[in-house]
């Protein structure tokens, strides 16, 4: 499968912003917190040095050089800022308004002022980067939030945006109207030479990341189905592959599944239907699995399931999907589908993977250094390491014990910048 040789262009491009905002600070923090994690392993009693945007040192013996600010983080326990590997910052809870709705009757401009709000209740929540799957039918307005975020006029976390996404003609939603009258749709659709087409435009619009679905329901109620052929998604997948770009791949059938594994896709969204085989195939390939736990635990509540077990047939099909792809040792992404469910309650798929049998210390690995080697960030993001960019996060107690303690979140850092103390 060919790798992404050309990614370091997209990744200076996602970051420069950033690394300019922060070049005339050259302050020098050192930073003591009761332990450190530091992308895999905890350690106790370490400190961690950041001067400008970076950091420069982490360890037991970092002391503070002459001039540096010394910055107490008492009981509390310091690891690389969290990465959320699905977030739909253009959603809000289907409990409050649904998803036909949103798309339907939402302006963009009423959609991009609640998303404004969202991403900064995920930074405040420790998740300093977010991997964006998708506007819902708004649009490509991700680019222009992404942009007034890295310039400094909103708060929020480094953003991975995907733009429209793709489906295939007449395969997504809405759904239910007179037929032959054109309503707006939650993607792109797009169907043969199209889909390649559609790929490039929304890379030429900004995508860092082509979101398309493999499978979906035709009609509601249906199960889901094979949308995009297996060449369709072979021929966007080199597309946005030869542009330096990462691909996730909607799939919750196993037949879809396969299909995106073929193509040499980087992400599997839901994967709810997938088999031993199909799980063996993601290992064989380094395709990786983003559970969406969350997603499935939200909906079942909003069809009115009060949490008691045994939970509903969804909830429990993406419970043993989940842990099949983990007893095949599938790399695991953490990213919960959040807009399904609110913003700022990212914790909460990782809380879920914990409860479905994921020890705390692996879900800490997933949503730092494991994203971000997944979305291909991982020179700029997702460990406590020299050289790295000081995007970092301080909770209160010990996360490797139990990962409910990210919730309690005391300091946030973004580029050497205190966000939130
Ligand atoms: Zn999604």
């Amino acid at each position: 499968m060919k790798k992404l040789a050309t990614s370091l262009a997209l990744i200076a491009a996602f970051f420069c912003v950033a690394a300019t905002a922060a070049e005339s600070n050259d302050t020098t923090l050192l930073l003591r917190p009761a332990r450190v994690f530091d992308g895999t392993t905890m350690h106790e009693g370490w400190r961690v040095l950041v001067k400008g945007d970076r950091i420069v040192a982490a360890g037991a013996d970092v002391t503070a050089p002459a001039g540096a600010r010394e910055v107490e983080l008492a009981n509390q326990t310091l690891l690389p800022g969290l990465i959320e590997g699905h977030s739909h910052l253009f959603l809000h809870p289907y409990n409050e308004r649904s998803w036909d709705d949103q798309v339907l009757h939402e302006s963009i401009a009423l959609r991009t002022a609640r998303a404004v709000t969202f991403a900064r209740a995920t930074l405040l929540a420790g998740f300093t980067t977010a991997r964006d799957l998708g506007t819902e039918g708004a649009g490509f307005a991700d680019i222009g939030l992404k942009q007034a975020i890295d310039e400094g006029i909103v708060a929020g976390p480094r953003m991975l945006v995907a733009t429209r996404a793709i489906v295939a003609t007449g395969a997504y939603g809405p759904k239910g109207f007179e037929p032959g009258v054109e309503v707006p749709q939650g993607a792109e659709e797009a169907s043969g030479e199209g889909v390649v087409l559609a790929v490039r435009r929304q890379i030429a619009a900004g995508a860092d990341v082509v979101k398309l679905y493999a499978d979906y329901r035709w009609r509601p109620g249906e199960e889901g189905r094979p949308t995009l052929s297996a060449a369709e998604l072979r021929a966007a997948t080199e597309a946005a592959h030869d542009a330096g770009r990462t691909v996730a791949i909607h799939a919750s059938t196993a037949e879809g599944m396969r299909r995106a594994i073929a193509a040499g896709v980087e992400t599997i969204e839901h994967g709810y239907g997938g088999t031993k085989e199909v799980f063996a195939l993601m290992k064989e390939r380094g395709v990786a699995l983003c559970p969406t736990l969350a997603a499935s635990d939200a909906v079942a509540r909003y069809q009115g399931w009060d949490g008691r077990e045994p939970a509903p047939k969804a909830v429990e099909a993406a419970r043993s999907s989940f842990k099949a792809a983990r007893a095949a040792q599938v790399s695991i992404c953490a990213g919960g589908d959040v807009g399904v469910f609110a913003h700022g309650d990212n914790v909460r798929e990782l809380e879920l993977m914990q409860a479905a049998g994921m020890p705390a210390r692996d879900v800490l690995i997933a949503v730092t250094s494991g994203n971000a080697k997944i979305f291909r960030i991982d020179s700029k993001v997702g460990s406590v390491r020299p050289g790295l960019l000081a995007d970092l996060v301080a909770v209160e107690g010990n996360p490797n014990e139990d990962v409910r303690v990210l919730r309690q979140v005391r300091w946030v850092m973004k580029g050497g910048a205190i966000v939130a103390n």
